[in-house]
């Protein structure tokens, strides 16, 4: 077996790392001088690195180990599917038994007239497929004007050409020459950071209507889609005012504009149901999936899109795809993860039992001096850290660390909580314990109260 499981000392590992490896969303230089923690092992919601420590995993990996590590069973069905059919593409007249599974486990399990998938390796790819096939629908419908994609100041779609051009990023947008034509941006639905004197609902309809004045700036006729996440994940876990998404819905469904919910985080179970457009209430045309899809065990995404936009589509030759539009391998254990999620009851565990008990704990943490509002839907969470939270302060820009300070706490704790500039967040696994969110807790806490006596320390506060 070629599993690595007698590996040389951390500091070697790490030498080689920095000697070789560049990393995603890193300074290179900096990251071989903090040195990375070399993960090694996991198990449920524990990460075991080369020293030995015992991590608990508050993010799922990148947000997506929905049902935990160490599943045998994907393991396994995966060895299978090798053995059985490793590779076969479904683009010459061919398909396969994986596939085709795949896609009517997707259809029943989405909502509405949801029924068709193009399968992706991922989600930014996925998104790529979306704007080709938004600008083709229309295209095809005989108004090929109509190629403008809006989107959200601090989405995340991806990091492609595509995916970084959607997402409202600035600083990705200022490396390689980004957004490409047709992509247009409104604010965010960012209350706490962006909402002055007004109260979160008037807030609310306020950031969904800057989409019709935007659709009246472009010209109705020219805008093909929106897209959105139904929480926004990698922007800061910012969860809309009720208002926002009802309001987004009337507007696009007046214009005949398709909405593209991008689900990459938010669906499998993360919201509390299967997908977070039920959460929020929305009838998106095209959903973007990935992550959760396969708990992140082997690379998958796709787009699965309504009968209406599927008509249109099926009825020219869509000259798109990828080697590995659903990869047999990848496709039998994305079933399999799904047979686990749905026959183990996760989605409903997380919405009844652990979910509820995570959201007690975790808006209790807004009573700390260091955090202004603590948010959360079903197992996607953050926390605002401020100087002064009865005028929700933000820090002084060179301060810039009160995020870093908080998640270098976190990492000497043993747990992996995320920052996003001064936004705190979490993503665990959707199979974490009531015992295990305590843990989670009581070590996020500790980490609090440090940042917090830190900045003291260092006069930010
Ligand atoms: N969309 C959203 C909402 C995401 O959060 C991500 C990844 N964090 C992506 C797209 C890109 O997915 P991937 O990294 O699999 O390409």
């Amino acid at each position: 077996m070629n599993v690595i499981t007698n590996y040389p000392p951390t500091a070697e590992l790490q030498a080689l790392d920095s000697a070789h490896h560049l990393h995603p969303f890193s300074h290179a230089n900096a990251l071989a001088e903090s040195k990375p923690r070399v993960i090694t092992s996991a198990k449920g919601v524990w990460l075991k690195d080369s020293d030995g420590h015992e991590i608990i995993d508050g993010m799922a990996g990148l947000w997506c180990v929905n049902i935990g590590y160490g599943r045998d069973e994907l393991a396994e069905v995966a060895a299978r599917q090798m053995k059985e059919l490793p590779f076969y593409n479904t683009f010459f007249k061919t398909t396969h038994i994986p596939a085709i599974m795949l896609a009517k486990k997707l259809a029943e399990l989405a909502p509405g007239d949801l029924n068709q998938v193009f399968f992706a390796n991922g989600g930014s790819d996925a998104n790529d497929t979306n704007i080709r096939l938004v600008r083709t629908y229309w295209a095809e419908k005989g108004e090929p004007q109509r190629d403008v994609i809006i989107s959200r100041w601090n989405a995340y779609h991806g990091s492609t050409i595509g995916g970084a051009s959607l997402g409202g990023m600035k600083g990705m947008h200022g490396q390689g020459g980004l957004p490409i034509p047709g992509i247009e941006f409104i604010d965010q639905p960012h209350w706490w950071a962006e909402g002055g004197d007004m109260t979160p609902e008037e807030f609310g309809l306020e950031r969904a209507r800057q989409l019709e004045a935007k659709i009246k700036e472009i010209g109705p006729e020219r805008v093909a889609a929106f897209i959105a996440e139904p929480i926004q994940g990698a922007g800061g876990v910012i969860v809309p005012p009720e208002t926002y998404w009802p309001e987004i819905q009337r507007i696009v469904k007046k214009y005949d504009i398709l909405l593209i919910a991008d689900e990459v985080i938010c669906g499998f179970g993360r919201t509390g149901n299967w997908f977070g457009s039920q959460t929020v209430g929305i009838s998106p045309d095209i959903m973007t999936i990935a992550k959760g899809l396969s708990s992140g065990y082997i690379p998958i995404g796709g787009s699965i899109v309504s009968d209406r936009v599927a008509e249109v589509l099926r009825d020219t030759e869509f000259n798109h795809g990828y080697t590995y539009s659903g990869h047999p391998v990848a496709c039998a254990v994305a079933l399999e993860n799904l047979r686990i999620i749905e026959e183990e009851g996760m989605i409903e565990n997380v919405r009844d039992v652990t979910a509820p008990y995570l959201r007690e704990k975790w808006e209790a943490l807004a009573d700390h001096p260091l955090v202004g509002e603590a948010k959360i839907v079903g197992m996607m969470a953050s926390l605002a850290l401020t100087p002064d939270k009865s005028t929700r302060a933000v820090f002084a820009a060179e301060t810039g660390t009160a995020g870093f300070i908080c998640r270098d706490r976190c990492f000497a704790n043993n747990i992996i909580m995320r920052s996003v500039g001064d936004r705190m967040i979490i993503s665990p696994p959707l199979s974490i314990t009531c015992d295990e969110i305590d843990i989670l807790i009581a070590r996020a806490r500790k980490s609090l109260d440090e940042a917090y006596e830190k900045l003291k320390a260092d006069d930010l506060l």
